[in-house]
Protein backbone atom coordinates (compact mmCIF):
# COMPACT_ATOMS: atom_id res chain seq x y z
CA UNK A 1 0.00 0.00 0.00
CA UNK A 2 1.52 3.71 -1.08
CA UNK A 3 1.40 6.50 1.10
CA UNK A 4 -1.09 8.27 -0.94
CA UNK A 5 -3.35 5.11 -0.33
CA UNK A 6 -2.65 5.10 3.76
CA UNK A 7 -3.20 9.09 3.36
CA UNK A 8 -6.80 8.50 1.82
CA UNK A 9 -7.49 5.87 4.52
CA UNK A 10 -6.64 8.13 7.38
CA UNK A 11 -8.68 11.09 6.07
CA UNK A 12 -11.64 8.09 5.88
CA UNK A 13 -11.09 7.27 9.16
CA UNK A 14 -10.64 10.92 10.99
CA UNK A 15 -14.01 11.48 9.43
CA UNK A 16 -15.57 8.19 10.77
CA UNK A 17 -14.39 9.00 13.98
CA UNK A 18 -15.51 12.54 14.24
CA UNK A 19 -19.20 11.04 12.96
CA UNK A 20 -18.84 8.45 15.46
CA UNK A 21 -17.88 11.40 18.92
CA UNK A 22 -20.90 12.91 17.41
CA UNK A 23 -22.98 10.11 17.41
CA UNK A 24 -21.95 9.16 21.16
CA UNK A 25 -22.07 12.34 22.41
CA UNK A 26 -26.03 12.85 21.02
CA UNK A 27 -26.69 9.22 22.85
CA UNK A 28 -25.47 10.23 25.85
CA UNK A 29 -27.59 13.32 26.02
CA UNK A 30 -30.40 10.93 25.27
CA UNK A 31 -30.06 8.62 27.88
CA UNK A 32 -29.46 11.73 30.43
CA UNK A 33 -32.99 12.13 29.14
CA UNK A 34 -34.21 9.04 29.60
CA UNK A 35 -32.26 7.70 32.67
CA UNK A 36 -35.41 9.88 34.59
CA UNK A 37 -37.83 7.83 36.56
CA UNK A 38 -40.23 5.59 34.34
CA UNK A 39 -43.46 6.59 33.70
CA UNK A 40 -46.29 5.82 35.31
CA UNK A 41 -48.20 3.53 32.82
CA UNK A 42 -47.17 -0.06 32.04
CA UNK A 43 -47.38 1.37 28.48
CA UNK A 44 -44.77 3.97 28.96
CA UNK A 45 -42.39 2.54 30.72
CA UNK A 46 -42.75 -0.09 27.99
CA UNK A 47 -41.82 2.47 25.49
CA UNK A 48 -39.15 4.10 27.48
CA UNK A 49 -37.34 0.33 28.54
CA UNK A 50 -36.93 -0.55 24.38
CA UNK A 51 -36.02 3.01 24.03
CA UNK A 52 -33.15 2.82 26.56
CA UNK A 53 -32.17 -0.92 25.02
CA UNK A 54 -31.83 0.50 21.31
CA UNK A 55 -29.90 3.55 22.67
CA UNK A 56 -27.36 1.32 24.76
CA UNK A 57 -27.37 -0.98 21.46
CA UNK A 58 -26.64 1.90 18.87
CA UNK A 59 -23.62 2.97 22.22
CA UNK A 60 -22.07 -0.39 22.10
CA UNK A 61 -21.77 -0.50 18.50
CA UNK A 62 -20.33 2.93 18.17
CA UNK A 63 -17.75 2.12 20.94
CA UNK A 64 -16.82 -1.04 19.39
CA UNK A 65 -16.46 0.99 16.17
CA UNK A 66 -14.54 3.66 17.61
CA UNK A 67 -12.19 1.32 19.06
CA UNK A 68 -11.87 -0.43 15.55
CA UNK A 69 -11.06 2.91 14.28
CA UNK A 70 -8.81 3.71 16.78
CA UNK A 71 -6.98 0.73 16.50
CA UNK A 72 -6.39 1.39 12.88
CA UNK A 73 -5.39 4.78 13.08
CA UNK A 74 -2.47 3.31 15.39
CA UNK A 75 -1.63 1.24 12.57
CA UNK A 76 -1.11 3.68 10.54
CA UNK A 77 1.38 5.27 12.95
CA UNK A 78 2.89 2.35 13.17
CA UNK A 79 3.47 1.80 9.50
CA UNK A 80 1.29 -1.57 9.32
CA UNK A 81 -1.99 -0.53 7.78
CA UNK A 82 -3.53 -2.62 5.62
CA UNK A 83 -1.72 -5.70 6.61
CA UNK A 84 -3.67 -8.48 8.32
CA UNK A 85 -3.10 -8.81 12.10
CA UNK A 86 -3.84 -12.77 11.90
CA UNK A 87 -1.88 -13.73 9.19
CA UNK A 88 0.40 -10.99 7.92
CA UNK A 89 -0.61 -10.58 4.20
CA UNK A 90 -2.24 -7.46 2.82
CA UNK A 91 -5.73 -6.97 3.41
CA UNK A 92 -7.48 -5.70 -0.35
CA UNK A 93 -7.51 -2.84 -1.86
CA UNK A 94 -11.58 -3.38 -2.17
CA UNK A 95 -11.92 -4.86 1.27
CA UNK A 96 -10.50 -1.37 2.87
CA UNK A 97 -12.61 0.78 0.68
CA UNK A 98 -15.54 -0.90 2.23
CA UNK A 99 -14.13 -0.59 5.80
CA UNK A 100 -11.07 1.09 6.48
CA UNK A 101 -10.60 0.05 10.22
CA UNK A 102 -10.66 -3.82 8.81
CA UNK A 103 -7.66 -5.27 10.70
CA UNK A 104 -8.17 -9.05 9.36
CA UNK A 105 -8.04 -9.77 5.31
CA UNK A 106 -11.16 -11.21 4.50
CA UNK A 107 -9.81 -14.78 4.60
CA UNK A 108 -8.79 -14.84 8.16
CA UNK A 109 -12.13 -12.59 8.59
CA UNK A 110 -14.25 -15.56 7.26
CA UNK A 111 -12.38 -18.05 9.41
CA UNK A 112 -10.51 -19.77 6.23
CA UNK A 113 -7.21 -20.51 6.40
ZN1 LIG B 1 -5.39 -12.63 7.10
Amino acid sequence: MNLLDIKSNEEKLMILKRGILHRLNLLDKDKKRTSNPLPESLDDQAVAIENDEVINRLDTQDRIELKSINDALKRIEARVFGICISCGYEISKRRLKAMPYAANCIGCENGDD
